[in-house]
């Protein structure tokens, strides 16, 4: 089976701070990691080549240091990766990235399955993967819990969308996966070393112009535009910590005050 995967590079989001003013996250103010779900939607590729053998190509549209990710996911098992990378690639909204990303697909050529994560967890807007499966013309199922049948033309799946659905789809497709669906492996030390010598194949926005058209690319071929940012205040339930040895006393004095207690 030929897979595809996508990831994404995010911010750790424990950390990542916010610029208002600019309206985008201050990628600069927390280290990079792979989106977790994409973790999952890797792993799930993995799972099936053991099953049925084929190969796994991972697919990231991001910054020069997206290049970590993939390497990661050499380790991990992929065997090929992409990065799609270009000035020109910049300020995308969702469905520009999409389309950058089938377009990069149809550059590929064969496939039989592509995963992706549910969402991101800096963008969250889970609109990627559909759209993609939009752009390539293929079925699409989303919020796949689990992959309960395997044959080489199709997939029997449970999308869990608070009710739990059983799918059947034919391939080609694309699906996208929650963190349910497995638990994403380690890579040993000696695979982290053996994917440092992998190459990481890197396309601009030139490498794809027989496939798409350069205008849907970035910020061009974008159809919504940030207007306004707002961070929400934080109003309502807050914690105190009392500390010291008059920790207890402060505590009854702050009950007392709100007539919790006599
Ligand atoms: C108007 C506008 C302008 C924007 N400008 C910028 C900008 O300048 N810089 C910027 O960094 N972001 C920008 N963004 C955010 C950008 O659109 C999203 O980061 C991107 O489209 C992915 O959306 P998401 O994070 O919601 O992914 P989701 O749809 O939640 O992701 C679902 C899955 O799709 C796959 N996926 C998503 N993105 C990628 C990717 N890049 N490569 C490979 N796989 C992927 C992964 O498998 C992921 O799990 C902008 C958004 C808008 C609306």
């Amino acid at each position: 089976m030929e897979i595809i995967v996508l990831i994404k590079q995010v911010p750790d989001i424990e950390k990542v701070r916010f610029d208002a003013e600019k309206g985008r996250i201050d990628r600069s103010s927390a280290p990079a990691e792979t989106n977790p779900f994409d973790l999952n939607a890797l792993e799930a590729a993995i799972q099936l080549k053991e099953k049925l053998g084929g190969s796994i190509t991972v697919l990231s549209m991001g910054p020069k240091q997206a290049e970590s990710s993939l390497r990661d996911a050499l380790a991990r098992g992929a065997d090929k990766a992409i990065l799609l990378t270009d000035g020109r690639f910049a300020g995308a909204d969702t469905l520009a990235t999409a389309y950058t990303l089938a377009t990069a697909i149809k550059k590929l050529g064969r496939f039989d399955l592509i995963i992706c994560g549910e969402k991101t967890v800096d963008g969250d807007t889970g609109q990627v993967g559909p759209e993609v499966a939009e752009f390539l013309g293929i079925p699409h199922v989303a919020y796949v819990s689990e992959i309960r049948e395997v044959h080489q033309d199709k997939l029997l799946l449970i999308s869990d969308m608070g009710d739990k659905y059983l799918v059947e789809v034919k391939l080609p497709a694309l699906i996208t996966v929650t963190k349910d669906l497995n638990t994403p492996r380690l890579p040993s030390l000696r695979d982290v070393l053996k994917a440092r010598k992998k190459e990481i194949e890197v396309w601009n926005a030139d490498a794809l112009s027989d496939y798409g058209d350069l205008d849907g690319f970035g910020v061009k071929g974008s159809k919504t535009m940030v207007v306004k940012v707002v961070i929400p205040s934080e109003k309502g339930r807050k914690g105190i910590i009392f500390r010291g040895e008059d920790a207890a006393e402060k505590l009854l004095e702050v009950l007392r005050e709100n007539r919790l207690v006599n």
